[in-house]
């Protein structure tokens, strides 16, 4: 079971670490955005719990069968729509304002960081409050979709193409430019907050690795241990990210 383990004491030596590195690269997961009602995909009651996602989430289910993956779409996006930023994602967006977070890497889709005031947010993911023609690649406001303007499975009325809420399924590419700068970041950094992941989903996984690698410390912070705390985590801080991103930054910004 979760536990919420964390002692505000604990985030002392984690807010002179990153006082005394002076700029930091955040990563997040889904576990950043619990605490504003949106359920990540692999605790217990997550997504996956009531989704196989081989049937639901992958490039090649929705080309089977686009109706049904539609309707996962809309159960998945829908609280999205209405959801605000937390406190750690707020804190973030506090410590890029002064300076000291350069850039956040998510693998949220969920718009947050950018609702919370953060400015330079590399989405791994895509982003599902808008949509896309899987064809031309154009834009598409997402509500304009749901309207059913483009019928249902809504298809672009330039290329005859689906269009699907731009995030990327299993078996798709990730954004190139995503990717790259999500690189160069990790290796470029010299320590690497990693908030709410659980380490599982590659290429993501892999940054905490690379920025290991490049010589960065790394701080953890989530419900529980996870691959990551095992392998390259230097500082652990157990507990709920609302609760410590916000003792942490009141420590670092005073
Ligand atoms: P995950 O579901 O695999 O893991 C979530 C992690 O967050 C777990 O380790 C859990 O212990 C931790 N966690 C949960 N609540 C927390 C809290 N309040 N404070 C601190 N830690 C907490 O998530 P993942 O590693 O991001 O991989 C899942 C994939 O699913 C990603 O690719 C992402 O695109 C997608 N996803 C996104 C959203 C979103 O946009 N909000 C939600 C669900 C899934």
């Amino acid at each position: 079971m979760w536990m919420n383990l964390f002692n505000p004491s604990d985030t002392d030596e984690v807010a002179k670490k990153i006082l005394q590195k002076g700029e930091i690269v955040v990563l997040t997961g889904a576990g950043i955005s619990t605490e504003s009602g949106i359920p990540d995909f692999r605790s217990p009651d997550g997504i996956w719990s009531r989704y196989d996602f081989t049937e639901y989430a992958t490039i090649d289910a929705l080309l089977k069968n686009p109706v049904k993956v539609f309707g996962f779409f809309k159960e998945f996006i829908d609280p999205l729509k209405t959801a605000s930023p937390n406190k750690a994602h707020y804190a973030v967006a506090r410590l890029e304002e002064a300076g000291i977070v350069k850039a956040v890497i998510t693998q949220n889709i969920d718009n947050l960081h950018q609702k919370a005031g953060s400015k330079n947010v590399v989405e791994l993911h895509g982003n599902a409050t808008v949509a896309r023609c899987m064809g031309c690649r154009k834009l598409y406001p997402l509500k304009e979709l749901e309207s059913e303007k483009y019928g249902f499975p809504p298809v672009c009325p330039d290329c005859r193409k689906l269009i699907k809420p731009d995030v990327i399924l299993f078996g798709e590419m990730l954004p190139e430019d995503a990717l790259k700068s999500a690189y160069q970041y990790s290796m470029g950094t010299k320590l690497m907050l990693v908030i709410g992941t659980s380490g599982t989903v590659a290429p993501a996984s892999a940054l905490p690795h690379l920025a290991k690698r490049s010589g960065a410390d790394i701080v953890e912070i989530n419900l529980e241990p996870t691959i990551i705390t095992k392998s390259v985590t230097d500082y652990f801080l157990q507990g709920k990210a609302g609760e410590i991103m916000n003792e942490l930054a009141g420590k670092i910004l005073g």
